[in-house]
C-alpha cells in the first residue's frame, strides 16, 4: 500500500491548504495518509471531507514540538480522536507561546542586519500567528539574504544558531501522554535529524524516556535518509520493539520530498498499518 504519514499544510508551515494536500496525495496515488501539522489539529475537517471525495484513507495526525535537554524534538501522534477537546485545548495553549518567540526571533534577525523579519514572515504566512521558523527562512530567501532553505536554517535559524531562540515546548513524556489520553499512538519523528544536545546524551536515552512514558513508534523511512541510515534506524527500531512509520515531511514544492515519494518500510518491522489495522 502506498502511504505517507508525515506532511504539512498552511495550517502550520506548509504551502498547500489541507484540501490541496489531500488532492495532491490522490494525484500521487497515495492510498493512506496522515496530515501532521505542527501543534495543530484544525486541518482535520477539510482534509477529511476531501479524503472522502477522493477515496483516500485518512488517519488523524499531529507533530508536537517538545523540548528535551534544551533541544527541539518532534513527536508524531496518530490515530487519536479527531475532535478530542482536551488535546485541542492543550495544543491551542501551547501554540499561543509562538507569538512571543516570533518577536524574539525577529529581534535577533534585526540585530544580525535583517530588519522587519516578523512583518516579512507574517506576510509570507498570510496571518499574524502562528509563525514558524520555516516562514522566517522563506522570507530570508525571498529577500536574497540566503540562497536556500538549508542555508537559512543551518546558518541562522536552527537550534543553537544566532537567530534561534531557546523555547520551552512541552516535555517528551508530556507530549506522549497528551497523545495517549486522546486515544492515539506516539512516534519519534525523523530520529537522525537531531544533533544531540550534549555528547553524553544519545538517541538511545531519548528512546528510553519516550518508551518509558508510553511512546510506541519511530519514523524509519523519511526524506533525506540514505539506505545505510534507514538500515541503521530499522535496526534500532527492531531491537527496541518500536513500530515503524514513514513520511515525506512534505511542506511544498521545491522544499524536500513530494507526498508519497518515499521508500517502503523494511519488511521485518511491525508497521504503523498493522498497529492501526489499516491493512
Ligand atoms: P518551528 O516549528 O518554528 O520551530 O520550525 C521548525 C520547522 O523548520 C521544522 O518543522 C521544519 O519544517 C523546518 N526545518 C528545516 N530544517 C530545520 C532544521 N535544521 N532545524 C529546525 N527546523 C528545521
Ligand atoms: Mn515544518
Ligand atoms: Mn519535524
Ligand atoms: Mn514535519
Amino acid at each position: 500500500m502506498k502511504a505517507d504519514y508525515h506532511m504539512h499544510s498552511t495550517i502550520s508551515d506548509g504551502r498547500l491548504t489541507p484540501r490541496e494536500v489531500v488532492m495532491r496525495a490522490a494525484k500521487n496515488r497515495v492510498e493512506c495518509l496522515a496530515l501532521t501539522d505542527h501543534d495543530d489539529l484544525s486541518s482535520w475537517s477539510e482534509a477529511w471531507a476531501t479524503a472522502n471525495e477522493c477515496g483516500i484513507r485518512l488517519i488523524t495526525g499531529v507533530e508536537i514540538s517538545t523540548t528535551w535537554h534544551g533541544k527541539t524534538i518532534h513527536i508524531l501522534g496518530y490515530g487519536f480522536r479527531a475532535l478530542d477537546a482536551t488535546l485541542k485545548s492543550r495544543l491551542d495553549q501551547m501554540r499561543s507561546t509562538r507569538a512571543m518567540r516570533s518577536v524574539r526571533i525577529a529581534e535577533k534577525l534585526s540585530a544580525l542586519g535583517f530588519p522587519y523579519a516578523l512583518e516579512g514572515a507574517q506576510a509570507i504566512a498570510g496571518r499574524i500567528e502562528p509563525i514558524s521558523r520555516t516562514h522566517f527562512a522563506r522570507w530570508m530567501i525571498n529577500q536574497g539574504y540566503c540562497r536556500n532553505f538549508a542555508q537559512a536554517m543551518n546558518q541562522y535559524l536552527a537550534d543553537g544558531q544566532p537567530a534561534s531562540v531557546d523555547h520551552d515546548w512541552v516535555s517528551v513524556p508530556t507530549a506522549v501522554q497528551w497523545i495517549r489520553e486522546a486515544g492515539g499512538h506516539a512516534f519519534i519523528a525523523h530520529p537522525l535529524r537531531y544533533k544531540m544536545p550534549q555528547p553524553s546524551l544519545t538517541l538511545a536515552q531519548l528512546i528510553d524516556e519516550f518508551t518509558d512514558s508510553g511512546g510506541v513508534g519511530m519514523e524509519v523511512v523519511y526524506n533525506q535518509l540514505g539506505p545505510n541510515e534507514t538500515a541503521h534506524i530499522a535496526d534500532i527500531a527492531w531491537h527496541r520493539g518500536l513500530v515503524a512509520s514513514r513520511g515525506s515531511d512534505f511542506h511544498s514544492d521545491g522544499e524536500g520530498a513530494d507526498i508519497g515519494a518515499i521508500a517502503d518500510l523494511p519488511k521485518k518491522l511491525m508497521s504503523i498499518e498493522k498497529l492501526l489495522e489499516l491493512s
